[in-house]
């Protein structure tokens, strides 16, 4: 039997069991639930590799298990099923994608057996493991790209008129599917290809800014560097480099360095942060919480921002310690000369938490997704900071 968890959300007895049997038949088990309630109960649990859904259920629409989805199991593959027209399928299908999934298939019910089992075998074959090979012909191809996540600053007046974003790696196989960022940093960094793979990030993210100032925007971009990079003291001279090459002006560069590779060989660590420093280009301890620095080293490493993780931040909400976490973790930042960015903000609540204790800058799914490129314009101009007097 396959690694493959296949969920049906299907209120149709009848076309349940036709899926249950080409999912038997595909050599997987699927698992059956009939309303989107069940849906949202088992999906922690079972964490699908390839959900099958119905887009009408008795309780509600598809669009809820695919926001659900999308928030927490955004490697999940989507076959959609309706049975309404072809028109409302495609407008599911580009709303799954905007939410980031990936859709192998609409398909009109009655759905046609051979479509059914073609959209499935099309989704298990893209389970199969990614190798470092596969990932060094990425590279070489030029087939990673890069998602931006915006980040607010909610002490802006009015719109965030001239936005920050981070950079995130994305690859998506042209037949595997998307590759989610975690297991592509663990193969990277388990096959040497981590400063090959940086490097890739560094000079698309360098392209793009070029592109943006000459179309007149210019965000702050912050970019990720993984412990294995930070061995070599002539990262900041070669990074300093490019970005002149590109016109790019050190003020709008960042990179994020999290707590644990900050702690790893703190010497070297230590040197190559303040050369950043010292040619403009800014850093900031990213996962903060998450890692063992010690408040001495929070001293030492010239950070000029820190980031909260977004483990706390999710915690806001329900949990009075974690709040108190957070505030503490504000006030030490400010207090230490840094401005404090929170990670992961899924809601209005927390957004608002964090600014009345304080919090500068903000980035998680309520604000936006990382987006492509060409979906970042409107996303980051068009959102107005809703606690400016
Ligand atoms: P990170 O730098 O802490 O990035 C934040 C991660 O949280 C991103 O995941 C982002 O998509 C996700 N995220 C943002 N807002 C929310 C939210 O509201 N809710 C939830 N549940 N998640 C949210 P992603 O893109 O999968 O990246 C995961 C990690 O992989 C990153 O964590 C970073 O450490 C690493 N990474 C990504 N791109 C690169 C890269 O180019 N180079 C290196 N070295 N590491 C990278
Ligand atoms: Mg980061
Ligand atoms: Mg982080």
């Amino acid at each position: 039997m396959s690694g493959e968890r296949v969920l049906v959300v299907e209120d149709d007895a009848g076309s349940a069991a036709v899926v249950s049997m080409v999912c038997k038949d595909e050599g997987c088990e699927a698992t059956i639930v009939a309303s989107v309630a069940e849906a949202l109960r088992v999906l922690p649990e079972i964490s699908p590799s390839t959900l099958i859904l119905d887009l009408s259920l008795p309780d509600g629409d598809g669009v809820e298990v695919l926001h659900e989805v999308g928030n927490h199991h955004p490697q999940t593959r989507v076959i959609l099923v309706s049975g309404f027209d072809q028109r409302v399928l495609g407008t599911a299908r580009q709303l799954a994608e905007a939410i980031g999934l990936e859709v192998i298939a609409d398909l009109s019910k009655p759905v046609p057996l051979d479509l059914l089992r073609g959209a499935l075998a099309g989704a298990l074959a893209r389970e199969r493991v990614v190798t470092a090979q596969d990932l060094a012909d990425a590279i070489a191809a030029d087939e990673l790209t890069v998602a931006y996540q915006p980040k607010i600053n909610l002490k802006a007046p009015g719109f965030a008129a001239a936005p920050a974003v981070e950079a995130l790696v994305r690859w998506r196989h042209p037949h595997y599917g998307n590759v989610p960022p975690g297991r592509m940093i663990a193969l990277a960094s388990e096959s040497g290809q981590m400063h090959a793979l940086t490097w890739a990030v560094i000079r698309t993210v360098f392209r793009q800014m070029r592109i943006w100032r000459e179309a007149g925007a210019n965000p702050a971009v912050s970019i990720n560097l993984g412990a294995e990079v930070l061995d070599d003291r002539r990262l900041p001279d070669e990074v300093s480099a490019l970005a002149d090459e590109h016109g790019i002006d050190p003020e709008k560069l960042s990179f994020e360095i999290t707590e644990s590779s900050a702690t790893a060989h703190s010497a070297l660590v230590l040197e190559i942060a303040t050369r950043f420093r010292l040619r403009g280009i800014s850093l900031s301890i990213d996962d903060f919480g998450t890692g063992w620095s010690s408040l001495r080293q929070l001293y030492v490493l010239p950070f000029n921002e820190l980031k909260i993780d977004i483990s706390f931040v999710a915690e806001m909400r329900r949990r009075e310690d974690a709040r108190m976490l957070v505030k503490a973790t504000i006030d030490l930042a400010h207090n230490l000369g840094m401005t404090v960015c929170a990670e992961g903000v899924e809601d209005f609540e927390t957004l608002s938490l964090l600014n009345e204790m304080g919090c500068d800058a903000a980035q998680g799914y309520f604000i936006s997704r990382p987006v492509s490129p060409r979906r970042l314009r409107t996303l980051a101009y068009g959102w107005q900071n809703p606690f400016a007097a």
